[in-house]
């Protein structure tokens, strides 16, 4: 299927100037990939490692591949010599591992802590306890493979707007208390991702900073 340009030049209108977009490329071949490159998008997202790391080989280097799945962590190295940014790390041994790889290959890598926002139990991500134990420990151990740049979740897949807009304005919320604890700097942690196609005007009005959005650019999956 083809690309929407026109909802790709609506949707870069909307977000220009208050958040990235990051094309979320699952499944989708490399000649859509390759269409939206050509617009002049950098930004894409993958959530399996295999793929990832066959599209990274043949598309454009100029390309910033960010990691929007679940990330087990004996793939991590297949990722880490050229990964941009991790947005769904949620565990202190995830994050260790990260950083052992990034070491290994002379780089430090961006990563995003995913905060459980909805109410689905099968959403992954950190509840509040947890997030504040794993910055405390990150930051003892001061990794110095990794960068903490910020915080990613996923609401409730639901119609119900009222729902969904409490669950972003809850990680904005959690987003602003840890930009003032003084633990990050405001330039270092400044990255909230929050929105896909269903939901993204939500998020930015809930103050994302990056959207990842798939089927509104590529077509269903
Ligand atoms: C697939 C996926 C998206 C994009 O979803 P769309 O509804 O197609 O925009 C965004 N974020 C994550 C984590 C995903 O897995």
């Amino acid at each position: 299927m083809p690309i929407n340009t026109t909802d790709y030049q609506s949707i870069t209108a909307a977000l220009a100037g208050k958040a990235t977009l990051v094309a979320v490329s699952k499944t989708k071949p490399a000649a859509d990939i390759e269409a939206l490159y050509t617009l002049g998008q950098r930004d894409f997202g993958e959530n399996y490692v295999q793929e990832l790391v066959d599209k990274a080989a043949a598309l454009p280097a100029g390309i910033r591949w960010h990691f929007i799945g679940h990330l087990q962590r004996n793939k991590v190295k297949y990722i880490a010599p050229f990964v941009h940014l991790i947005h769904g790390v949620d565990s202190m041994e995830l994050l260790r591992e990260i950083n052992k790889q990034a070491l290994k290959n002379n780089r430090t890598i961006d990563c995003l802590l995913q905060v459980c926002i909805a109410r689905e139990e099968t959403k992954f991500g950190l509840d509040e306890a947890e997030l504040d134990a794993v910055i405390k420990e990150a930051t003892a151990t001061a990794l110095s493979g990794i960068n903490i740049r910020g915080l990613m979740g996923m609401a409730s897949f639901s119609n119900d707007k009222t729902l969904v807009n409490r669950e972003f304005q809850h990680l904005r919320q959690v987003f602003d208390r840890l930009q003032t604890t003084g633990i990050f700097t405001a330039d270092r942690f400044n990255i909230l991702s929050m929105g896909m196609s269903g939901d993204y005007p939500l998020a930015l009005e809930a103050g994302s900073t990056m959207v990842r959005i798939g089927s509104l650019l590529f077509g269903s999956r």
